[in-house]
């Protein structure tokens, strides 16, 4: 059977549950079909300590404050699973759980969108998948010989899992900074932090409002033509959550450089100095989840899709959502979700009209 509708929206994390709020103000029909069979998106599956690198008012998506989480000002995942769910049934979305979306096709005037559990076929898509399911792992040498347990920063949860282990944590962005404190904080895991470049800290006051009104200013900047100002990326790539604050200043947060080679038992530098590990974390980013768009043949080089804000440029049908900045600043953050949401909502209610 074939359902059909104006809109389909796949995924129904943040980014989804934003274009639902902008669709429904618009008036459209629609639907949210989301893989998950609960609300949450991938806030359901970070690590135990994971809290916000924002405080609650700063983390809201379009039309409901998220509430502060009493005895924390930076919430934890727990607590934004729960505003999500919240955020879901306050504004009575319509999000089908759990449907797998298989693939989007081209149909005539229509774009057809098969699922685990049907078909609809819809005169607009909006993609909002996020990259937590696409886990990334830099192609290192020797990563077929190590004996021990690699996992991804997706499947880290606390340090209990690695009591009285060596641990080798690789990456110097956020989640590599956050577990590596995690563990360093631990005292039975004894850890090697490497990074590939020396790990930029932001200043201490610095946290994801800065980190907004950062991207925000970029946007303004690149949209009155008075050029680039570097964004997020010019004030450095970690957060100082208090426990990388806590861990770094206790002098337990060292970085190495990058070793040149994984061995049966650890990793080794190219100057043969070497790292026992019983686990390697990979802590090296993720990729946008936009398998189910390649009947659509859109993909760039670089393995994003080209858009105009969050049109695709060669399927004016299609929105992406989320993903990161390609996708309008900030769009991958609670904060951001909104301002494109809104954008995406406006085109297809021109479009469709
Ligand atoms: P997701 O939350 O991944 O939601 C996508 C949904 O789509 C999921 O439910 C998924 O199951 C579903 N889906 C995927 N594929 C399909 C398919 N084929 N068919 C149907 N459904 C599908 N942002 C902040 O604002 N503040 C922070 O402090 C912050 N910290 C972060 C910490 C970490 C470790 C990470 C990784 C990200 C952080 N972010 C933060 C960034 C961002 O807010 C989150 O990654 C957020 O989960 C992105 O939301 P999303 O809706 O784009 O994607």
């Amino acid at each position: 059977m074939t359902h059909t509708v104006d809109v389909v929206v796949i995924g129904g994390g943040q980014a989804g549950l934003a274009a639902g709020y902008h669709l429904r103000r618009k008036k459209l029909d629609f639907v949210i079909l989301d893989a998950q069979d609960e609300p949450g998106g991938a806030w359901r599956h970070t690590w135990d300590s994971l809290h916000l690198f924002s405080p609650a008012a700063f983390s809201s998506l379009p039309g409901r404050l998220m509430p502060a989480q009493s005895g924390e000002e930076y919430p934890d995942a727990h607590h934004v699973v729960g505003y999500l769910a919240d955020y879901d049934q306050r504004y009575d979305l319509p999000v089908h759980r759990p449907v797998r979306v298989d693939s989007v096709r081209r149909d005539g005037h229509r774009l057809r969108v098969e699922t685990d559990s049907g078909a609809w076929s819809a005169r607009a898509v909006v993609s909002a998948t996020g990259t937590w399911w696409r886990p990334f792992i830099p192609a290192v040498p020797g990563r077929s010989t190590f004996a021990g347990r690699q996992l991804h920063t997706t499947g880290y949860r606390s340090p209990e899992a690695f009591a009285g282990q060596r641990v080798v944590v690789v990456g110097g962005g956020n989640s590599g900074a956050q577990i590596a404190a995690d563990l360093a904080l631990a005292d039975d895991v004894d850890l090697t932090w490497v990074t590939q470049r020396p790990p930029r800290y932001l200043a201490d006051d610095i946290d994801g409002r800065a980190l907004f009104d950062a991207a925000t200013a970029r946007r303004r900047a690149l949209d009155e033509g008075t050029g680039d100002t570097g964004g997020v990326g010019s004030l450095g790539d970690i957060v100082a959550v208090p426990p990388v604050r806590t861990a770094r200043d206790a002098g337990l947060l060292k970085a190495e450089p990058m070793f040149t080679r994984l061995t049966a038992d650890g990793v080794i530098w190219a100057d043969g100095t070497t790292a026992a590990a019983a686990a390697v974390i990979w802590s090296t980013g993720f990729r946008p989840a936009l398998a189910h768009l390649a009947p659509l043949a859109l993909r760039s080089r670089q393995g994003h899709i080209a858009t105009e804000g969050t049109r695709a440029i060669g399927e004016p049908r299609l929105h992406l959502l989320g993903y990161g900045d390609w996708t309008g600043p900030a769009s991958a953050t609670l904060i951001g979700a909104g301002r494109p949401a809104r954008e995406a909502a406006a085109e297809i209610t021109a479009l469709l009209s």
